[in-house]
């Protein structure tokens, strides 16, 4: 039996839950380059299960450390899930501090060899002999098999407290725990409640409107949260709530999406480009893309879709004035009257892109993504949208801010954007 602890508040009554802790392990999560994300996915995962995490900690690889930090979340939550420090280098030593704090010496499993030389065949490898100490096991731990690395992690119970140790690696992270950690939780648990989430992402609508156009569509006491998140890929409205309440989730996702209409451009964990590319499937439209200040951006998240090569038929980059001339049939006069940075040039590109290739429909972004490079007319954040399409050419100015990085972002969302929107209105056109 698993004591629960129990989150109050804005949920309007007492759920019992159990207490969990994450542990990031790794001292390149201390030095600044690098951030611990596999507790993101790892809180979700356990809230689903009906896992509360209270507390989140990273610790460098070093044994004393992470046993002290094991030995501190074993006493205030009953599941506490490490990530990292399970690889065959020196500085690897997790399995070293649970071995040494729980009193389990290490011994090598042959489940666990086994699962490692399955994985390392399918690579055409054999393990080497720091790979071996992966197998390393606390003795009376159970093994746990990661389906995409080769380092296996494992759980064992210690002072009424499951301890779960998963690689480092967000994907294996990931596989791992969904594989077996996941289920078995769910099967432990006392707790009936699950969290159920609705996500609803917009583009183009300040935080600020968001929240103004939301004005009453969640009363307190209604069992359901409503939370906004905003990101350079625009503002996501999350809805929580337990199972229970699953249909008031529902029908306030609804509410939601009627008063946010057009701005809604995807649900749950769908992206941008997978819903464009699943209008211009349906469509059966071929898209040709010109980017300049996004310099790939656009083509690279169109193409993280399985199966874009069905509608996506090529992406240019044209960063110089040179390129636009010669990839794109661009005037020179042109750029030089308008500069490539205007809605001239990217109504040009989007042309050029979609005449040359023959593609049903031209997307083209140019920009000034800075910090350098701006002016008084032409600030940091301009960038210029265009879109040639059947029975539409239209170009689209925008106006961003934040640094580099973020702007590309936000021209990359935008271009897309404009396209998802030609498309909605052509296919309830019925073209
Ligand atoms: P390890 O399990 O320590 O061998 O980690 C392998 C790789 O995963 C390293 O490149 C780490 O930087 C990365 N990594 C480890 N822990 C995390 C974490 N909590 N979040 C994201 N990446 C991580
Ligand atoms: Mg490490």
């Amino acid at each position: 039996m698993i004591a629960s602890a129990a989150l109050v508040g804005e949920y309007g009554r007492e759920i019992p839950m159990r207490a969990g802790e994450i542990i990031a392990i790794g001292s390149e999560l201390l030095l600044g380059g690098r951030l611990d994300t596999n507790s993101l996915f790892l809180t979700e995962q356990l809230a689903s299960v009906g896992v509360e995490v209270r507390f989140k900690s990273v610790v460098g690889d070093v044994e004393a450390d992470i046993a002290a930090a094991i030995r501190t979340a074993a006493r205030r939550a009953k599941v506490v899930v490490l990530t990292g420090g399970l690889g065959p280098t020196r500085d690897d030593c997790t399995r070293h501090a649970v071995a040494r704090l729980t009193g389990r010496p290490l011994r090598r499993r042959p489940e666990a060899m086994e699962s490692m030389r399955r994985r390392l065949a399918e690579w055409g490898r054999t393990p080497t002999g720091p790979q071996l100490r992966q197998a390393l096991i606390p003795s009376g731990a159970e093994v746990l098999v990661n389906p995409v690395g080769s380092a296996p992690g494992f759980c064992l119970s210690w002072r009424g407290c499951l301890v779960v140790a998963l690689p480092g690696v967000p994907a294996e992270a990931e596989r791992t725990f969904a594989g077996s950690v996941g289920p078995k939780l769910a099967l432990d648990s006392t707790v009936k409640e699950r969290l159920e989430r609705r996500l609803l992402h917009t583009f183009g609508l300040p935080e600020s409107d968001v929240e103004g156009r939301l004005g009453g569509v969640v009363r307190a006491g209604s069992g359901v949260r409503l939370g906004l998140l905003a990101s350079p890929l625009g503002v996501t409205v999350s809805l929580t709530a337990w199972r229970q309440h699953v249909s008031d989730l529902d029908r306030l996702a609804r509410r939601v999406r009627v008063r946010l209409g057009q701005s809604v451009y995807a649900e749950g964990k769908d992206t941008m480009e997978e819903v464009v590319g699943r209008h211009l499937a349906a469509h059966h439209l071929t898209l040709a893309v010109a980017e300049s200040c996004t310099g790939g951006l656009v083509g690279h998240r169109l193409t993280q879709v399985s199966g874009s090569s069905a509608y996506l038929d090529r992406v240019a980059v044209c960063y110089s004035d040179r390129a636009k001339v010669d990839l794109l049939g661009i005037p020179e006069a042109l750029i030089r009257r308008h500069g490539a940075v205007s809605a001239e040039v990217a109504e040009a590109m989007a042309r050029g892109i979609r005449s040359r290739s023959q593609a049903g429909v031209g997307l083209s972004v140019t920009g000034i993504a800075g910090p350098t490079g701006g002016t008084a007319q032409k600030p940091v954040g301009l960038v210029f949208v265009g879109l040639d399409a059947p029975g539409r050419r239209t170009t689209r100015e925008f106006r961003f801010h934040g640094d580099r990085h973020s702007i590309k972002l936000r021209a990359s969302q935008a271009a897309l954007e404009m396209l998802r929107q030609w498309l909605v209105t052509t296919g309830s056109r019925g073209r």
